[in-house]
């Protein structure tokens, strides 16, 4: 038997925003949604590899990308 603890994205507050996949991850383009000005980083979105170094990494790829967005 395989037990899988942890893997339900708790992406409620958006399923009606942003489009999700089957699994509720939240699709991006990188860390892009398709609404502008919203961005997502971590886990909640379609990745291949959920670790602590990509959550971190998609971190500050978000940020970087919303400051771009606000500078805009
Ligand atoms: C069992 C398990 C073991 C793991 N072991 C490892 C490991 O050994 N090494 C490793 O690198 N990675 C590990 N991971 C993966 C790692 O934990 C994740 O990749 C990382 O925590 C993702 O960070 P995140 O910020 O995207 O999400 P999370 O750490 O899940 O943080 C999301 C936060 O958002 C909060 N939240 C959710 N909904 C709302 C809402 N509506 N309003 C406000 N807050 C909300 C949640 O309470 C949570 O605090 C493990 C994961 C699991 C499940």
């Amino acid at each position: 038997m395989f037990i899988a603890i942890g893997l339900v994205p708790q992406s409620e507050l958006v399923k009606d925003l942003l489009e999700l996949n089957d699994f509720k991850y939240i699709n991006t383009n990188e860390c892009k949604t398709e609404v502008e000005g919203i961005f997502v980083a971590g886990d909640c979105r379609v990745k291949s590899v959920r670790q602590l170094t990509t959550a971190v990494n998609d971190g500050t790829i978000a940020a970087q990308l919303a400051i771009n967005y606000l500078n805009k």
